[in-house]
């Protein structure tokens, strides 16, 4: 099939060529009988250009031939060119050896061009694969902590940006009552797992957890492999209401799918959480930078580790607005963890 189409192409290329040769040297020949002034010839080079524009070095040389031959035969045969002397043989050898290089050459800076324009293409192709392998984690495919440090921390800052200019309050904006939600994701006695099936199964519950955690979650949502069996995710423009939803749902899904090890052989994996959003309180959205609310995750994490793992704790502030005179620029984010005055830490088990 593959083969008859490749025939059929260069069956129509050839008769392409065949076909402006013959209509060029058509017109050509027309012009000379009409004029009688040998001259109007070297218009033979506008076909010959303009195949070497399009074509390859071997149908340059065909048409260059095909019409000089033609004119030659025709010329002498009816008499046109009154005195067919040696000398206007050899003119005429050498302006369509003339025109001859000259196409040749547009044809080597047209490839050359070709190719150029390919080897870039090649390029920014192998430089974004290269981009791709550099911010994400060989084993799970997941986004890796350079990601989060390139990337996600520059959104969220230029997202704080934008929540506080007047614009984002207005009621229609995009950011208006929008978050990033923050979830810290880690794997339950993970060590146990290694030790009792290696480190083989082990990367190998990575990755299911990983394939879960991105069924889980939004296409757009952002998941990132924090650390060894650590994982961060990042919900963009997300509402307030959503966080213990989204939480949920990603426990759901641990706890409904199980994870194979071989063939008939599957084992319980469970996660705990820690989750906010960023920033927590709509006058005071610098309170925290989005590294200290990664770090408050960290703390309600550890929470739920200490209150028996498989489960999520939630730093829910009491209220949208911090009621602090100063916007609270002095709590510190242990002081606001363990205080329990601005926020509940929702457990969803
Ligand atoms: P906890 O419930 O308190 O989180 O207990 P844990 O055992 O999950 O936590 P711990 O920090 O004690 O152990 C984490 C283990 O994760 C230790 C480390 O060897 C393992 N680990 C980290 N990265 C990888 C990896 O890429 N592949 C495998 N197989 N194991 C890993
Ligand atoms: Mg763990
Ligand atoms: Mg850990």
């Amino acid at each position: 099939m593959r083969k008859e189409t490749l025939f059929r192409k260069r069956l129509k290329r050839v008769f392409f060529i065949l076909l402006i040769n013959v209509i060029s040297s058509a017109i050509l020949l027309a012009a000379l009988s009409l004029t009688r002034f040998p001259s109007i010839l070297a218009l033979g080079a506008i076909p010959i250009i303009a195949v070497g524009w399009f074509f390859n070095k071997r149908d340059i040389i065909f048409t260059t031939s095909f019409i000089y031959l033609a004119e030659f035969i025709f010329s002498v045969h009816y008499g046109l060119i009154s005195i067919i002397q040696t000398q206007t043989i050899v003119q005429g050898i050498f302006s369509y050896s003339l025109f001859t290089i000259i196409a040749i050459i547009i044809n080597i800076i047209r490839s050359m061009n070709r190719k150029i324009h390919a080897l870039n293409e090649e390029l920014i192709i192998k430089n974004k694969e290269l981009e791709d392998i550099s911010i994400r984690d060989h084993l799970t495919k997941l986004y890796n902590r350079r990601y989060a440090h390139e990337y996600v921390y520059d959104y969220a800052n230029n997202f704080l940006r934008q929540l506080t200019t007047p614009e984002a309050r207005k009621r229609d904006s995009i950011f208006s009552d929008k978050v990033i939600i923050v979830v810290l994701a880690d794997i339950d006695n993970f060590k146990l797992i290694n030790d009792a099936y290696g480190h083989g199964i082990g990367d190998r519950v990575l990755v299911a957890v990983s394939e879960r955690l991105t069924a889980a979650v939004r296409f757009d949502d952002i998941i990132i492999r924090w650390g060894g069996e650590e994982f961060l995710l990042v919900c963009n423009l997300a509402k307030k209401e959503f966080l213990e939803h989204i939480v949920s749902k990603i426990l759901y899904y641990i706890r409904n799918s199980k994870i194979y090890i071989n063939n008939d052989v599957s084992i319980e994996v469970t996660l705990s959480f820690g989750a906010t959003y960023f920033p927590l309180f709509d006058n005071a959205p610098s309170l925290f930078t989005f590294d200290q609310t990664i770090l408050l995750c960290d703390k309600a994490l550890y929470a739920s580790k200490q209150n028996g793992r498989d489960q999520a704790s939630c730093i829910i502030p009491k209220s949208d607005c911090l009621n602090e005179p100063d916007g609270g620029a002095q709590i510190s984010v242990d002081d606001f963890f363990m205080s329990r005055e601005h926020s509940t830490l929702h457990v969803i088990k």
